[in-house]
């Protein structure tokens, strides 16, 4: 049985939209069981480098595209000069100035593209084309040609980028007598606003997605939305999935936009139907190398602090700057929480200081009912209390819920920080 590929240069580091090539092309190889080969195109010995191979293998099985057999085009080159010698002794190849030609027999071009239907080539290749360089090495068309017939590979599963290269590889097909695979040209993915994906844009390599705290199930998932719909309007799927239900003929023949938005929202749906524990050993390992706070706190008080925000992320990096203020106690009020401030209620403070202080369980339910009794006695509203302990407890406007947030963090820390304000308005006398 034929195989499907992904052939990556390793001249630069995986790209979303590679990344998408390699997904579909992985995709249709597991929906019909073929074997998936990864082709690393190392022939450029200048522009291929160590680190952006690591780089594509690590992103390749962050993602969870697993391969069945992996080649290098560096070590194939005897093979590319035998095909070259053939060409040469059958007269349709020559050798000038060290390097040798291909002499095409230029006759229509037609192929049946999977995803596009007929495409009839109107501008045909010249009349003949470089396949060894003076320096010895094989050109990309000509070994992709040698390798995709040898390793059985079809339909060739590529980026549009690469369609104008299809009629010279049709004619190095049958120059060679072989046998022409069917093709697949994905659209590419455009810019959010038009254009191609650049760094202008944002992140563009895999590594930096992972860096950014993406998951690589919502990367995966959002890259097959981007262009394929299973044909109704379901939206999440594991790589399991998509693959018993991938269809190639539903992919779009438009390119499709980039969007941060709709990944944000795949991102989050993910962090949000994960387990606890599972969330928890994300986080871990996310911010391993990173040696934050809470690696050195207790188990259990980490993971009643990930409950917290766990509704609340949208990426796996958040979660630092969002619950920086329960793993330390010298945060600054934030800039724009000081307008809380400007109210001085000291006096309904040390109140709630009191009253929080006779607690002896300082759970959600009774911390409320002691801070709405506290509210009634001061005969103010409920808000104007709640913002300046928000404030005195994070630093910060915005949150998780107050009683739960005060549960979490304790009595001591919560009278700790109370007390912490009321010095604060001392100290401004406003
Ligand atoms: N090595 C080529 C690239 O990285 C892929 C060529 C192909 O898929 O035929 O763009």
């Amino acid at each position: 049985m034929s195989k499907v590929r992904f052939a990556p240069s390793p001249t630069g580091y995986l790209h979303i939209g590679g990344a998408r090539t390699c997904l579909f092309a992985w995709l249709y190889a597991r929906h019909t069981a073929k074997g998936f080969v990864l082709r690393i195109e190392d022939t450029d010995m200048v522009r291929s480098k160590k680190e952006y191979l690591q780089e594509i293998l690590e992103s390749l099985q962050w993602l969870g595209l697993d391969w069945d057999d992996i080649e290098y085009q560096s070590e194939r080159f005897d093979i590319y000069r035998d095909y070259a010698n053939k060409l040469i002794e059958q007269g349709k190849a020559y050798k000038k100035d060290g390097a040798v030609f291909i002499k095409y027999d230029v006759q229509e071009v037609r192929i049946n593209d999977l995803i596009r239907g007929e495409i009839v080539f109107q501008e045909l290749p010249k009349q003949e084309d470089v396949i060894i360089k003076s320096d010895g090495s094989p050109t990309y068309n000509f070994c992709c040609v040698i390798d995709d017939s040898l390793m059985d590979i079809d339909p060739v599963v590529r980026g549009e980028d690469h369609i104008s290269n299809t009629p010279k590889q049709i004619l190095m097909y049958r120059a060679m007598d072989f046998k022409v695979p069917s093709f697949a040209h994905l659209p590419l993915i455009m810019a959010e606003g038009g254009g191609r994906m650049s760094k202008r844009f944002g992140a563009t390599a895999i590594s930096e997605y992972r860096k950014l705290g993406y998951l690589p199930e919502a990367i995966v998932n959002y890259l097959l939305l981007l262009g394929w719909s299973p044909g109704d309007d379901r939206e999440i799927f594991s790589l399991k999935e998509a693959s018993e239900l991938f269809d190639i003929k539903r992919i779009n023949k438009t390119s499709a936009a980039f969007s941060f938005d709709k990944l944000n929202w795949i991102n989050g749906e993910y962090i949000r139907k994960m387990s606890l524990d599972e969330l928890c050993e994300r986080l871990l390992s996310f911010y391993a190398a990173d040696n934050p706070e809470f690696h050195d706190c207790p188990m259990d008080y980490f993971k009643r602090v990930v409950e917290l925000f766990h509704v609340r992320l949208v990426t796996l990096s958040e979660f630092m700057d969002k619950s920086r203020f329960c793993f330390c106690d010298d945060f600054v009020y934030n800039n724009n929480a000081a307008e809380v401030l400007d109210n001085k209620l000291s006096k309904e403070i040390t109140l709630l200081i009191a009253r929080l202080k006779d607690l002896t369980v300082f759970d959600k339910a009774l911390v409320e009912t002691v801070f709405r009794q506290v509210v009634d006695e001061a005969g103010i509203k409920t808000k104007f209390l709640v913002h300046p302990v928000r404030v005195a407890l994070t630093g910060d406007k915005i949150g998780p819920g107050l009683f739960e947030m005060m549960e979490v963090l304790g009595k001591e820390k919560v009278l700790d920080r109370l007390t912490r304000l009321l010095k604060y308005w001392e100290v401004k006398n406003v």
